[in-house]
This record gives structure tokens, C-alpha cells and sequence, in this order.
């Protein structure tokens, strides 16, 4: 009998050995300095000189926006797209949930140690690259004393009196944030309130939603094309969407990436390639490569060669989902909006 228990009791052994060493070594990972750093909504990377990606990992609407934010010392400026969903966390164990505070306070690793606008000494410009309510709850915080700049491309969709439909905040119950955007147009070369450059120009990019922009910095050959698309997590339609604006967009995106590779746009790029960088998912991979297939994946869904996986009724209106195999992409929109590219299409 006891010979029979014999190799229960040494995998037990064994196991209670190996969950030894794995809590050992998690214990290892945690950074000695724990207790003197604040827990904040946000976690920093850093993805070149003068870039910071801010992740707000654990929103309690499970948006997991990401923010960019460059330091432009030369300018005495700091540029933020996007604010993210204003720090409300899941976890109550959260300290900081102010963007602006976490800007200005919390002393980065990855930034020598200092926080990246410590005393909030370099002036702020904000940048929408769309007002839903996951890119604008933390606009309120920099509303009194900052430039936040926005697409001219359809200035009633931003207009008060709409902005609480377009931005999603009241199908969700949300109060809608008060800022009065600065509106902007295509190209428009972003600058600091003296009018100093901090290189960095907008593309209006309409399809998501039509106040959609992209930023691009020549310079460090970096893309922000917020909620225009993402690789892995669906790209999402609200009913206030268009894909053949979309569809518009990717092709001016692509050729614009494709003669920015080749050094050759009017921006004044350098040599290299072009990294997109996206409001949920997807940081600093190849542009032209991505734009081309997530196109391409829209042509396959317009085209019909992509079968509709699932429908549900969004916002009083039929949805649909469609996901490529392998799940690199997938969208979901308003079945209407791939009507309407079907009978472009074919037109
Ligand atoms: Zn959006």
C-alpha cells in the first residue's frame, strides 16, 4: 500500500519544491524601491528620445487605452495624444489616477529618474486623434491652461451639443468631458502656444469616426493613428463610422508612408522606416507592412471572401464581427457601413 502512495507523495514533493521556487523568484522580480513609489493607473515604456508610451492597463472599462507623450524640451513643451479614460481603475489599490499628476509627479525609470513634466514646468499641448470617451475623460485636467487641439475635418460632429452622442459618453453613462478643442487642418504643424514647433504635423484620417487624425513625427519617423486600426484586438466601428472613408484614409496613409520611406514626402524625414502606433494595441511595428494588410483585410470583408462570425445589436443597429484566420485582425461595425463599401464597390 504504502509502496503504491510512494509516487503521490514525491509528486507532491515536487510540486510544493517547484511553487517554492516560483514564488521565490517573483518575490525577486519586485523593484526594492515598491514602498516609495506610488501605485498609479498608468505604466510608462519608453520607445525613443523623446517618447513615452503611457499604458492605462487596467481601466474599469476594459479599454486599456494607450497614450503617447513626447518631450519637446527645445519648445519648453510636452505633447500627450490622447488622455485616456480619466483613471478610473478596477483596482482600489490605486493611488494616482490623474493623468496630469502622474505626468508630473511619479519619477520614471525609464526617464533618468525624474518625472516627465516634474512641477509641470514644460507647457502642455494635447492632441485628440478622436473624441470617443476612452481618448477624452482625462481632456478635463488640462482644459484651464493648455492648448488641446483636434480635426477640423467635420466641426459639428465636435460641436457641445453633439459631442456627448459622438463621444460614446452617453450611450455609457458617463458625464462628457468640458474642453473647447482648438480645431485643426490637414497638415497643420503642431506648436507650442509661442508658436514653436514641436515637429510633429496632423493627418486627418475620417473613417473610425470623421474627426480621426493621425500625427506623424518626421524626425523620429514615428505614426500615431489612434483608433484608425490595430492588429489583434478588433478594429471597431461606431455607427457614426464610414469605411469608405476608411478606406480613403489607409490608401492616403499608405502612399504617405510609402514615399516617407523612400525620404521623399515634403516632411523632411530621415532615413528608416516608418513605426505605427495605435490607441489600444500594436507600438512601433513596420507602417506600410500593417496599413497594407489591415486594407487588405477590409477588401476581403467588403469583398465578401470573409464570413461574418458573429451578429448582435449595438446602439439599436445590427453589428456585425468578422475575424481573418490567425486573429491578426478582425473588425466590428454596423453591418450598414459594409453594405454601404459593397455597393461603392460595385458602383
Ligand atoms: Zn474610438
Amino acid at each position: 500500500m504504502l509502496l503504491e502512495l510512494l509516487p503521490w507523495v514525491l509528486a507532491g514533493v515536487l510540486a510544493t519544491i517547484l511553487c517554492f521556487l516560483y514564488y521565490s523568484n517573483q518575490k525577486n522580480c519586485i523593484p526594492m524601491s515598491i514602498d516609495a513609489v506610488p501605485r498609479a493607473a498608468f505604466r510608462t515604456t519608453r520607445l525613443t528620445q523623446s517618447t513615452f508610451l503611457l499604458s492605462e492597463y487596467n481601466d474599469v472599462y476594459d479599454e486599456q487605452p494607450q497614450i503617447f507623450v513626447k518631450v519637446v524640451p527645445s519648445a519648453n513643451a510636452i505633447l500627450i495624444i490622447d488622455t485616456g479614460c480619466g483613471g478610473a481603475t478596477v483596482d482600489p489599490d490605486i493611488e494616482i489616477t490623474s493623468l496630469r499628476r502622474y505626468i508630473e509627479d511619479v519619477k520614471l525609470d525609464c526617464n533618468d529618474g525624474k518625472p516627465l513634466n516634474e512641477g509641470g514646468r514644460m507647457e502642455y499641448v494635447v492632441v485628440a486623434t478622436h473624441c470617443h470617451y476612452d481618448h477624452i475623460l482625462g481632456m478635463e485636467q488640462f482644459a484651464a491652461d493648455s492648448r488641446i487641439l483636434a480635426s477640423s475635418h467635420s466641426p459639428s460632429f465636435l460641436s457641445r451639443a453633439n459631442l456627448p452622442t459622438n463621444s460614446l459618453c452617453a450611450s455609457m453613462g458617463l458625464k462628457t468631458p468640458v474642453y473647447t478643442p482648438i480645431l485643426v487642418p490637414h497638415r497643420y504643424a503642431v506648436t507650442s502656444s509661442a508658436r514653436v514647433p514641436l515637429g510633429v504635423s496632423v493627418l486627418h484620417t475620417p473613417g473610425h469616426t470623421p474627426d480621426e487624425l493621425a500625427l506623424y513625427d518626421p524626425a523620429e519617423k514615428m505614426l500615431y493613428v489612434g483608433d484608425s486600426l490595430y492588429e489583434t484586438a478588433a478594429i471597431i466601428f461606431p455607427k457614426e463610422g464610414s469605411i469608405v472613408a476608411w478606406m480613403a484614409s489607409m490608401q492616403y496613409l499608405i502612399d504617405f508612408v510609402r514615399a516617407e520611406n523612400d525620404g521623399d514626402d515634403g516632411f523632411g524625414g530621415r532615413g528608416g522606416e516608418v513605426l505605427i502606433n495605435c490607441g489600444h494595441e500594436t507600438v512601433c511595428r513596420p507602417a506600410l507592412e500593417v496599413l497594407k494588410s489591415a486594407k487588405e483585410f477590409m477588401e476581403d470583408v467588403i469583398g465578401g471572401r470573409e464570413p461574418v462570425r458573429e451578429r448582435l445589436c449595438r446602439r439599436e443597429e445590427v453589428n456585425v464581427r468578422y475575424v481573418q484566420d490567425g486573429g491578426r485582425f478582425a473588425l466590428r461595425c454596423p453591418e450598414r457601413l459594409v453594405l454601404e463599401a459593397r455597393e461603392v464597390k460595385e458602383v
